[in-house]
């Protein structure tokens, strides 16, 4: 029997009322296991108001005392990691030791936030001219609306809800359809962590969900992760009606592999970071770059006996390498593009389509594929395919690698394998991407970093987590303040004020 899901509004389950919902499938079966409420128009007003009333107390609930609940939580979120773990594989379907590792990305912006007091803390300038001392306040912005992907069904509403609520903000969030339990999860351990009702609520749905949050007067601001297309409507619909909004997008991530790099280290980084997650993650790398022929061969015949090994299987299934991807419609998508590059003429060595694993024979499975010969003009180099498929594309010269990543349209993350120093250096100054992993594959930086890309994986210009998400969830605020004990008197001075 599939589970009727909820959503979570004011610190309870609250039943969907619009008479719609939308199936969760066990991407490893095809089993349908949940039923997800989509809510409405009405049902999104109701959760917003709850937000805004919670705001008025959590917004003056002393920073201190927001980091004891982060502190809470984070004990909660331990004892709670098997549960969440196995959440997540069935619905989305990634492997428990991927599920687990994306727990760990989740939590660290946990352990982040709890110094939330210090990171709040604003700046002073004392006697600036006649008396006047001015400060700047970090104030919260009020309600704020976060839209989430399914493929981090955990990390994401971290990294948004958990700076935002520290901030003194309250949050909606409104998980992907396709694997809302985990998201539902959070908010109950919220609750016990001590977190007020209302300041922490999910609203479950579709784009009736997203468009009455980014159409609410009451939203202040949104933060969206998915895809291109919708993140950037999200960007300008959110900013037509006022508020401030960022959108981390979509990707085409390129690995560019030296001559002189350490050939079998590189072939071993191109299979975690292409296939983990079956390629579902927005900084995998799905276009390897070896510059030259001899690169080239040298990496290919690395590659293919590495990813001829890798076995698909269900999320709790301790040998599988690859998980099914998230719908049947994903998988056909997939395949039809693997289809597509074949027509095109790339050189297709390893073929994923028609996958299919004893006992899971309905199960949304892509093996793992490698393309050689993949040039720039064809699909599949230019489309995020999002799914098990490795482009290999080969520059002659260095310039012409560093060329292709700045010329392609996304920019999230880039990696360049070599042992030189010299062109490392060249490479992360010289390429138009967020975040570049020198013989690192997947540079998704610590929390105490920040996360964002460039070009169209990016929309707006704040950061997501670390210290400079603080921009976006706060507002600024500065005083300037006069005591004139000392006698101080201006008289009528018409003359715009000045030292
Ligand atoms: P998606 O864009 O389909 O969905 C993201 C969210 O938007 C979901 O909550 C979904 O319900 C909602 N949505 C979908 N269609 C909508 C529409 N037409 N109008 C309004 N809202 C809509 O993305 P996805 O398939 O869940 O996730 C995969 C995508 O996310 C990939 O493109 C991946 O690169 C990207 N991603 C980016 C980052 C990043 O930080 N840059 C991180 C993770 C995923």
């Amino acid at each position: 029997m599939a589970e009727e899901l909820f959503h979570w509004i004011n610190g309870e389950r609250v039943k969907g009322k619009s008479g719609r919902f939308g199936d969760v499938f066990n991407p490893a079966t095809g089993e349908v296991i949940g039923q997800c409420p989509y809510a409405s128009k009405e049902e999104v007003d109701a959760a917003v108001a709850n937000a805004k009333e919670a705001f008025e107390i959590w917004s003056e609930t002393p920073s201190v005392k927001r980091a004891q609940v982060m502190f809470k939580f984070r004990e909660i979120m331990l004892r709670e990691w098997d549960n969440l773990a196995e959440a997540m594989g069935k619905e989305h379907g990634k492997t428990l030791p991927d599920a687990k590792g994306e727990l760990a990305r989740g939590l660290e912006v946990v352990e982040f936030a709890t110094g939330i007091p210090h990171l709040l803390k604003g700046e002073n300038s004392q006697n600036v001219g006649g008396g006047i001392d001015i400060t700047s306040i970090r104030m919260p912005v009020g309600v704020v609306g976060g839209i989430t992907p399914f493929n981090f069904p955990v990390m994401i509403p971290l990294w948004m809800g958990v700076m935002a609520v520290a901030c003194g903000n309250t949050y909606v969030n409104k998980p992907s359809e396709r694997d809302p339990s985990s998201s539902l999860m959070l908010a109950e351990m919220w609750k016990e962590a001590g977190l007020p009702d209302g300041v922490w609520n999910v609203i479950n749905g579709d784009k009736v969900v997203v468009d009455s949050l980014l159409h609410h007067p009451d939203v202040e601001a949104i933060s969206f992760v998915g895809s291109t297309g919708v993140g950037e409507y999200v960007y300008q619909e959110g900013c037509k009606h006022n508020k401030r909004v960022q959108s981390f997008c979509g990707a085409k991530n390129h690995m560019v592999i030296m001559p002189d790099a350490d050939m079998d280290n590189a072939a071993d980084a191109l299979v975690s970071a292409g296939f983990g997650s079956a390629g579902e993650r927005c900084m995998a790398i799905s276009v390897a770059v070896p510059v030259g022929k001899g690169t080239q061969e040298a990496l290919i015949e690395r590659l293919v006996p590495r990813i001829e090994k890798l076995s698909i299987g269900a999320y709790d299934d301790p040998n599988a390498d690859v998980n099914p991807v998230i719908t049947m419609q994903a998988k056909e998508r997939i395949e039809g593009l693997i289809t597509s590059g074949v027509e095109e003429g790339a050189d297709l060595l390893v073929d994923g389509r028609g996958a299919r694993l004893q006992g899971y024979e309905n199960g949304y499975f892509v093996g793992a594929s490698l393309f050689n010969n993949v040039t720039e003009n064809m699909n599949i180099y230019k489309t995020e395919i999002f799914g098990p498929v490795l482009s290999v594309t080969t520059p002659q010269t260095y310039e012409d690698a560093v060329r292709m990543v700045n010329e392609h349209e996304y920019g999230n993350g880039v990696a360049i394998f070599t042992r030189d120093g010299e062109s490392a250096r060249h490479f992360q100054r010289n390429v138009d991407v967020g975040m570049v992993g020198v013989n690192v594959p997947i540079p998704v930086p610590l929390s105490f970093h920040t996360f964002g890309g460039s070009k169209r994986s990016k929309f707006g210009d704040t950061q997501m987590y670390g210290p400079e998400s603080i921009n976006f969830f706060t507002k600024l605020r500065t005083v300037s303040s006069r005591w004139p004990t000392g006698g101080i008197k201006d008289g009528v001075q018409l003359a715009f004020p000045s030292n």
